[in-house]
């Protein structure tokens, strides 16, 4: 849980590298999702509507995967089933300089940035017109990052190339650690 916050941090600066993936759930290759909305869309229902590849236009399982797991990048792996941001809001993650985690917050229709359910529920009060939209329309769940695939020449100032793949996944309970 991440307690409040109002205040606005460092632009989402990392954001513009980010590439979405999704496995698919026959034959677990890695399919990259063209869009953050697509993804979302994606990951809101993964549980009771796991993706596949042939759900991607002219690919099978036959083909080889997009990625592979790595390959240079961070990734950090999405809880699934989060709820698509409602019409009118966008979810941005922020990764922090030092790569120990996101944070989630929503730009709201009026551009405002919330960064905790408080300030949702305090938004939805003070702008009714906004009616028909529910705390539980919102998630600060915030993706795992894989520790195995963070840069090594982290250095906290010029992390300008890093990229990261969000990813849904239900299976991941069982890592081995060394
Ligand atoms: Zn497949």
């Amino acid at each position: 849980m991440k307690s409040g916050g109002g205040a606005s941090q460092e632009p989402p600066k990392t954001q513009e590298r980010t590439e979405y993936a999704v496995q698919c759930a026959e034959c677990f290759k890695w399919r990259l999702i063209p869009t953050k909305e697509e993804f979302e869309d994606i990951r809101s229902r993964f549980i009771e509507d796991p993706w596949l590849c042939s759900k991607k236009p002219d690919v099978s399982c036959e083909d080889p995967a997009d990625i592979e797991y790595g390959n240079k990048k961070l990734w950090a792996i999405d809880k699934p089933n989060l709820p698509k941001p409602p019409v009118g809001y966008e979810r941005i993650l922020v990764l922090r300089k030092d790569f120990s985690k996101f944070d989630a917050y929503y730009i709201t229709p009026t551009g405002k940035r919330v960064r905790a359910p408080s300030g949702i529920e305090k938004f939805l009060e003070e702008n009714p017109k906004y009616k028909g939209v529910t705390i539980s329309d919102f998630n600060f769940a915030v993706p795992k990052i894989m520790e195995d695939t963070i840069p090594k020449d982290v250095d906290g100032k010029n992390s300008a190339n890093s990229s990261k793949r969000m990813t849904p996944s239900i299976n991941d309970d069982d890592d081995d650690d060394d």
